[in-house]
């Protein structure tokens, strides 16, 4: 026994005391993980107290709407022992090139680009934005706030029980926290409450389950009560909140927590409104300029198709609401699978998975699940072309598969005989091909039925990684050049917002013998009858997220999806052509075009200049625009990616600025001085207003071009130590604000 995982509170709702427990597993070197309620642990002992090792769980209560199912962020963290074991990403501490203190994503050494089927998680897209709003309602609400919260959750339930218990109910759960089982006729109690629109959970046909929050009124409190008044034929007493009774010592909290500054400062709305704009100024986003990340399809999210998420009929709904509380959800749901799989050229849909790589995942373990269909499980291997996104083989190496890497040619396409080779060698363990189209190098690869056909003459089953579908659609479609599943980034193509790393969406869309396979949930009507147990707790995902790309498609319609694309293809090849004679397009086909973004080479510059890629995506941020994706999947270039949402105007800024920089490279390998623009690229302002001694001006560091002025974005640190970062890994609250 290596490990073992315990619920706070428990399922039920009964807070247990783990500590003897957690001695004893501790003693037989079993690690502990508590799959821990955040809100309770501002009352109860924290898992670290009672001797956890590892706490999990979900953040949704601290400040997130329910959203049918979210997005939501789940969270982690362990004991000082395993934080470089964890998975993903952590945001850490080091200093910049001044010395300044600066925010970074640490060890990114051990992410799935780096280390590929070896990483710590097959996560790229994660839930950022979710995890800052709970960060601001932990910061606004500070130490008191949470107890006070908890308190009010806590003494809702201790109400009900008691006015439970006084009308000679049976109440299962005894310590409590906000969630307690009763025991009643669950048929009967769920009558009566769909009946007054309350939902309750009813795990046995004897018992029923409720919890309680700080939003819970005390109109809801006596409604609850009459429910089952009402089923005993009783009349119910008017109720009255009473106070939470004392908490037993060996489980009650009284360490401190939250005694940084920071969840001290911001008290007042207004305090806290301008230090999230403070923070928001800090970041180079849309709304400053064109952020041309190759791969990433930073394309406009309108307005319009924003205001949604704002509507409590979109916010307000839980996951488990049963269906005829639901209808307009169920239907926007039903139209947009069926939109997808249209877009895909396929039969079926699941919009559980909440990421492009846990779409990934997902279509795997439906390939999987085919092949066991057919008495050959056995299938097992793997092929991913060398210039696949690391979220392939990580999700690969999840899904328990073998990988075998097949080699691209200097045209960066995937060389068929290669692939042909490694296909038939393999053909008796074949599983499949995951493949990225238009390839991850740009160009829509023009043997790519051949490929198809290849591995399905082997036997295996082709994954198309979606990610670059903003140069299909319309256009065609993995369905046309014969793949079997894809999974699409509703936050690249689909205009949902990055969030700064999530929350995305990263449905799955599969071919007709796929369709039995799609994910079920227990609520779920439809999911195919073998499929593949949920990759997601709710059964849609992230719901709330949803009506962002239902309006993008239903407002676009075909025409003008259709014509995005086509204006994303155009708008590429207008850049690629535009920069030809000073940065050469690594890979452009057999035909000199690029699909919808494009490799920039820039291996010379570190031998003609000494400055390399990533100088220069530094000194892009001086000219007031975002890096372009960095040495990926080619080491020393830019992935250049504009999408349909830029104008020629911003292209052409943004092509002017990479020329000049060329020249300032060209210019400081002539001088033969370190000390240059490009290299101490970016400039802050504080820098830029103390002591000046570099042999450039300030005006050539922070103003290179006419335009560079009015609104310009100054960056708030400088480049930053990497090393140190991963050296000192300071991954906590710290006072340095
Ligand atoms: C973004 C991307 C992924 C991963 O998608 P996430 O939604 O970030 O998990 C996979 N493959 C390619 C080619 C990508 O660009």
């Amino acid at each position: 026994m290596f490990g073992a995982i315990l619920q706070f509170p428990a399922a039920n709702g009964e807070v247990r005391d783990y500590a003897a427990f957690a001695a004893k597993a501790k003693e037989n070197g079993v690690l502990v993980t508590a799959v821990a309620d955040l809100l309770s642990l501002a009352l109860f002992k924290s898992p670290a107290e009672w001797g956890a090792d590892i706490a999990v769980g979900t953040t949704q209560r601290l400040g997130c709407p329910m959203g049918f199912g979210g997005p939501s962020a789940g969270y982690m963290a362990t004991r000082d022992a395993y934080k470089r074991n964890m998975p993903g990403r952590i945001i850490g501490v080091s200093v910049d090139r001044l010395g300044n203190k600066a925010l970074r994503m640490s060890l990114q050494m051990r992410e799935q680009h780096i280390k590929r089927e070896r990483a710590t998680s097959n996560i790229c897209t994660a839930q950022a934005l979710m995890a800052s709003m709970v960060g601001f309602y932990c910061i606004y609400n500070g130490k008191e706030g949470l107890q006070r919260a908890a308190m009010v959750a806590h003494s809702a339930a201790i109400t009900v029980k008691e006015a439970l218990e006084a009308m000679g109910y049976k109440v299962r759960t005894q310590a409590l926290f906000d969630t307690l089982e009763v025991e009643a006729e669950a048929s009967v109690i769920q009558d009566i409450a769909l009946a007054r629109e309350v939902n309750m959970y009813y795990p046995t046909d004897d018992s029923v389950r409720m919890s309680f929050d700080e939003v819970t009124t005390d109109e809801e409190l006596q409604t609850i009560v009459e429910i089952f008044a009402e089923a005993r034929g009783k009349k119910a007493k008017a109720v009255k909140r009473v106070e939470a009774a004392a908490i037993a010592a060996e489980v009650k909290r009284e360490s401190d927590f939250f005694t940084e500054s920071i969840f001290n400062s911001y008290r007042t709305e207004t305090e806290m409104m301008r230090y999230i704009k403070r923070l928001e100024l800090r970041d180079i986003s849309l709304m400053n300029s064109m952020i041309s990340l190759g791969s990433c399809t930073m394309k406009l999210n309108a307005a319009q198709l924003m205001q949604p998420l704002s509507l409590s009929g979109f916010q307000n709904v839980h996951p488990l609401a049963p269906a005829d509380q639901t209808e307009g959800y169920r239907e926007l749901i039903t139209n947009l699978e069926r939109y997808l799989a249209t877009i895909t050229g396929f039969a079926g849909c699941t919009l559980q998975p909440n990421s492009g790589a846990a779409g990934e995942y997902a279509g795997l373990m439906m390939i999987r699940a085919y092949h066991q269909s057919r008495g050959q499980g056995y299938r097992n291997i793997i092929l991913i072309p060398s210039s696949a996104h690391g979220t392939n083989p990580a999700s690969a190496a999840m899904a328990g598969m073998k990988i075998v890497t097949v080699a691209c040619d200097q045209n960066g396409n995937i060389d068929v005989e290669d692939l042909k080779k490694k296909a038939e060698e393999n053909a008796s363990e074949l599983c499949g091909l995951m493949v990225t189209y238009p390839s991850t190098h740009g160009v829509f690869e023009s043997r790519i039925r051949d490929i198809v056909d290849a591995v399905h003459d082997a036997g295996g089953q082709v994954y198309m990684d979606g990610a670059n579908m903003n140069a299909q659609v319309g256009l065609t479609n993995p369905g046309y050049i014969g793949a079997d599943v894809c999974h699409l980034n509703l936050h690249k193509t689909f205009a949902m917002p990055h969030g700064g790393g999530g929350p995305g969406v990263g449905p799955v869309c599969v071919a007709e013998h796929l369709v039995k396979f799609l994910p079920t949930h227990s609520l779920m009507e439809t999911g195919g009858e073998e499929g593949i147990t949920a990759v997601a707790s709710s059964p849609w995902g992230s719901a709330m997220l949803l009506p962002i790309t239902y309006g993008y498609i239903r407002m676009l319609g075909f025409e003008g999806l259709r014509r995005s694309t086509e204006m994303a293809i155009v708008n590429a090849n207008y850049m690629s052509s535009a920069l030809k004679d000073e940065y050469k397009t690594f890979y452009s086909g057999e035909t000199g075009r690029v699909g919808h973004e494009m490799i920039l080479d820039l291996t010379r510059f570190k031998h003609d200049y000494n400055i390399d890629c990533g100088d220069i995506a530094h000194r892009l941020m001086d000219y007031g625009f975002h890096a372009p994706t960095l040495s990926f999947p080619v080491h020393e270039t830019l992935m250049v990616e504009p999408t349909e949402s830029e104008s020629k105007a911003e292209m052409d800024r943004f092509i002017e600025s990479l020329i000049q920089i060329k020249r300032e490279c060209e210019a400081a390998a002539a001088s033969g001085n370190a000390d240059n623009v490009v290299v101490n690229a970016p400039h802050t302002a504080k820098e830029l207003a103390g002591e000046w001694s570099h042999p450039y001006s300030r005006e050539e560091a922070a103003f290179p071009l006419a335009w560079v002025g009015e609104g310009k974005f100054f960056p708030f640190v400088t480049k930053i130590d990497n090393g140190y970062g991963d050296r000192n890994l300071v991954c906590r609250c710290m006072d340095w604000q």
